[in-house]
C-alpha cells in the first residue's frame, strides 16, 4: 500500500538516493559517532545515578532542585566541561548567546569573531545592525571580525591580532548559519583555538555550537573551548525539550553567565522547572540518535537533489559534515516557496498549511519557513526555510527518524517536480 501517491520517477530517485548513501558507508558512519556519542550518554546518567525522583515538578523559586542540578553535571560530562548551566529560561540560542556575551564583555572589552560574520540575529546583539540601546557596541563593547581564508580559519591573521592582548572573547561559530560557507568542523575549531590561545592565554574562547552537538565525537569544549552554546529546540534537546537552551564550559565563566542569566548573588541557584526535566532527560538521552537520524536525512537530501539536477547542493553529499545543515539553491523565489510547502506537506503536523514568506523577529529579509514540528519553531525536527534573496537557498535540516526525514524530503522534490521546478 502506498499512500503518499508519489510518482513513480520521486520514488525510484529516492531508491537510488539512499542505496548510493548506503553504498558510499555514509550512514554506518553517522552511526558509529551515535553508537560512542550514546555510551558517553549513558555513562553520565550512570555517573550521576539518575532516578526517576530526579524528574520532580519543583515551582517557585525552584531553589534546591536536585534533578536540575543533576541535569548540569550531565551536561557537563558530556560536553567534557567543568561545568554546564541548562534552563528553560534561555529562551532560544540567540538568548543563550546573548546573555553569556553580555556576561563575558564589559565596556572597553574587545569580541573578535574569528570565523567571519556571526548568525543573522547576532547582528542586532552585537549592534552592527538593528540600532538597538541594548545591543554590546550601545554599551561600549568593541567589536572587530576576522573573515574565513576559504573554508578555514585565518590562523595567521587570528594569531596577530589576538596576541596585541587586548581581546576579551575570540567567537567562533561552528555552523554554517545563513551563509554560503561550510561548518567548521572540530579539527579546524581545535587549530583555530590553539592559534588563540598560544597569541593569548587569557582571551576567552566562545563557541556557538548551534546544529553541531553530537555530529561529530567530540565537541569545542574537548578541544580547549572554553563555553560552548546552544539551543534545546535544536540537537541537545532530542525533539523532546519543549524550550531553553545551555551553556557548557570552565566553572568561573559558567558562574559569571548565571549571575546574568539571573541576578547577582542569585546565579544559578533558582529556576522553577515547571515539571519539563524528564523530558530535558529524556532528550539529551535521545540525542544522539536523534541528530544521526538528522544527518542521514541531510545527507540523503544532498544526493536526492543532486540526482533531481541541483548544482547548488552544499555540502555534498560524501563531504565530511560538522552540522546537521543542509542548503540547496533554487533559483527562485517561487522555487523556494513550493520546496518549503512540499516539505510541509510531508511534515506530521500542519501537512494542510503552505508557508507564506513573512518577516521574522532577528532577521533582515523575508523568510519562508516550513516546520510542521510537534514543538513551535523546533528545527532538530524536519523543517527547511530560507531568506527570500538570491541564490534562493533553501536550509534544510531535521529530522526526528531517517523515514520520516526521507518522506518529508521526497514530498519537497515531488511538489519540485509537479510545479514543473524540475524534470525527472
Ligand atoms: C539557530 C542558530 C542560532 C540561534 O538560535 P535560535 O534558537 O534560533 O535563536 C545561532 N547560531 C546558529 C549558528 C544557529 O544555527
Amino acid at each position: 500500500m502506498s499512500s503518499f501517491h508519489f510518482s513513480e520517477r520521486v520514488r525510484a530517485l529516492g531508491g537510488a538516493a539512499e542505496r548510493d548513501c548506503r553504498e558510499a558507508g555514509l550512514f554506518s558512519r553517522a552511526d558509529e559517532v551515535c553508537s560512542e556519542r550514546s555510551e558517553q550518554v549513558l555513562a553520565a546518567f550512570r555517573c550521576e545515578r539518575v532516578s526517576s525522583g530526579d524528574f520532580a515538578e519543583v515551582t517557585g523559586y525552584g531553589y534546591s532542585d536536585g534533578g536540575r542540578e543533576k541535569l548540569e553535571r550531565i551536561y557537563a560530562a558530556i560536553f567534557g566541561a567543568q561545568d554546564a548551566l541548562v534552563r528553560l529560561s534561555f529562551l532560544s540560542g540567540t538568548h543563550a548567546l546573548t546573555v553569556a556575551l553580555r556576561a563575558l564583555l564589559r565596556p572597553g572589552d574587545t569580541l573578535l569573531a574569528i570565523s567571519g560574520a556571526p548568525y543573522d540575529t547576532l547582528q542586532a546583539v552585537i549592534g552592527t545592525s538593528g540600532g538597538s540601546g541594548a545591543s554590546l557596541l550601545a554599551r561600549g563593547v568593541r567589536y572587530e571580525q576576522i573573515e574565513l581564508s576559504g573554508d578555514s580559519f585565518d590562523l595567521p591573521t587570528i594569531f596577530a591580532r589576538v596576541a596585541r592582548g587586548d581581546v576579551r572573547v575570540a567567537h567562533i561559530q561552528r555552523s554554517r548559519g545563513y551563509s554560503a560557507r561550510g561548518g567548521l568542523c572540530i579539527d579546524k575549531i581545535a587549530r583555530a583555538i590553539a592559534a588563540v590561545k598560544d597569541a593569548c592565554p587569557e582571551t576567552i574562547v566562545l563557541v556557538d555550537n548551534c546544529y553541531g552537538e553530537f555530529v561529530e565525537r567530540r565537541e569545542p569544549t574537548m578541544v580547549g573551548a572554553d563555553v560552548a552554546v546552544g539551543s534545546l529546540l535544536k540537537n541537545p534537546g532530542g525533539g523532546m525539550a519543549s524550550t531553553g537552551g545551555y551553556c557548557a564550559g570552565r566553572a568561573d565563566l559558567i558562574a559569571e553567565i548565571a549571575e546574568w542569566l539571573t541576578a547577582p548573588s542569585i546565579g544559578r541557584d533558582l529556576g522553577a522547572n515547571f515539571g519539563q526535566l524528564s523530558s530535558l532527560y529524556k532528550g539529551i538521552f535521545l540525542a544522539p540518535s536523534v541528530v544521526a537520524a538528522a544527518l542521514k536525512t541531510a545527507i540523503f537530501a544532498a544526493r536526492a537533489l543532486s540526482l533531481a539536477g541541483f548544482r547548488g547542493v552544499s555540502p555534498r553529499f560524501d563531504e565530511p559534515r560538522t552540522d546537521i545543515v543542509q542548503t540547496v539553491d533554487l533559483g527562485s523565489a517561487d522555487a523556494l516557496v513550493a520546496f518549503c510547502g512540499g516539505l510541509q506537506s510531508g511534515s506530521p503536523i500542519d501537512s494542510f498549511a503552505r508557508p507564506e514568506p513573512g518577516e521574522m523577529p532577528g532577521y533582515e529579509d523575508l523568510e519562508v519557513m516550513a516546520g510542521g514540528s510537534f514543538i513551535g519553531g523546533s528545527t532538530i525536527e524536519l523543517s527547511a526555510d530560507g531568506p527570500l534573496k538570491p541564490p534562493y537557498t533553501a536550509y534544510l535540516q531535521g529530522g526526528l527518524t531517517f523515514d520520516y526525514g526521507k518522506l518529508g524530503v521526497l514530498s519537497a522534490i515531488e511538489a519540485m517536480q509537479e510545479k514543473g521546478y524540475i524534470s525527472l
